[in-house]
């Protein structure tokens, strides 16, 4: 029998089923919130202290007081991951301006923040996805202009992904001026003919993935060669092999884009190198 889901809002633990935020919450009415997810491996947090800070820098950007410091983060996480016996998935930390009478502005500064946690299991290291590759499709990149803070204003991402689940593949990379910019939820990277790496520099127009930071380390370490810069949709069709990465997939080969098949439609090997040492990293914690 598996215990009761635990969730933790505003400072409590509390059952599921029990957790509720209000109706003049900001999240609910404006998407006025940053999240932040982390992966669990063996019980363990990967790479947290990279996803704390981000989180940290993504409230400052719109300038959402961080309720909690960074020791105070890793101890809620570390007893929501105990209180649900996640052995393997995902850490959820999400903030909103609060609740307050609707209006645009921001409320008053002793508003509290709403702090939401909560956990789902999920083979990340096991993914049997990663043994066939996944398929992605290409579609029009139509965010806003702010996409290095990880706000909790999805709805392009999710538009974004019911295309892909339309399509019946794994994930949709979004394209602006010709140019991949990211997966609707993970960094696109692509290998060319001679073996180079290659992701779009970070900026403005995309998220600054930890995994993706953690890929390049690992890249650096293992002497590949490596290219920062934009790629077009028609050079990732012809690509020797492609991927992407994110806290919730680590290292994902992709097969086909659209109706272009990559590589032999297998996982590349440079893929299914960087997915080991990923994994090889996060259990070594
Ligand atoms: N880009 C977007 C738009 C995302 O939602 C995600 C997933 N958080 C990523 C990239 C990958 O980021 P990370 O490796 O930090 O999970």
């Amino acid at each position: 029998m598996t215990s009761p889901r635990t969730v933790y809002l505003n400072g409590a633990f509390l059952p599921f089923a029990e957790a509720h935020v209000s109706i003049m919450d900001r999240g609910f009415l404006f998407a006025d919130g940053i999240y932040e997810v982390s992966a669990v491996l063996d019980g363990k947090l990967v790479d947290n202290a990279a996803h704390l800070a981000r989180l940290d820098r993504s409230l400052g950007e719109i300038g959402i007081r961080n309720p909690h410091t960074l020791a105070e983060w890793e101890g809620l996480e570390t007893e929501l991951v105990a209180r649900n016996a996640l052995d393997e998935g995902l850490v959820y930390m999400q903030v909103t301006r609060g609740v307050y009478e609707r209006d645009f502005g921001f409320p008053p500064a002793d508003v509290p923040p709403t702090v939401v946690m909560f956990t789902q299991g999920k083979k990340v290291a096991g993914n049997p996805l990663a043994e066939t590759g996944a398929k992605v499709v290409t579609v029009e990149d139509i965010r806003w202009k702010r996409r290095d803070i990880k706000s909790v204003a999805l709805l392009a991402q999710v538009l974004a992904k019911q295309e892909a689940v339309k399509a019946g593949v794994a994930e949709a990379w979004m394209v602006e001026d010709g140019a991949v910019t990211e997966g609707s939820s993970s960094t696109a990277f692509i290998v060319t003919k001679e073996r180079v790496l290659v992701t779009r520099p970070l900026s403005t127009a995309l998220l600054p993935g930890i995994t993706r930071a953690a890929v390049l380390r690992l890249a650096a370490e293992a002497d590949l060669r490596v290219e920062e810069r934009l790629f077009s949709v028609e050079e990732a069709r012809g690509a020797a092999e492609a991927f992407y990465t994110s806290a919730s997939a680590f290292v994902m080969p992709v097969v086909a884009i659209d109706d272009a098949v990559i590589g032999e439609g297998r996982p590349g090997p440079l893929a299914r190198r960087l997915r080991e040492l990923y994994i090889d990293m996060a259990r070594a914690g």
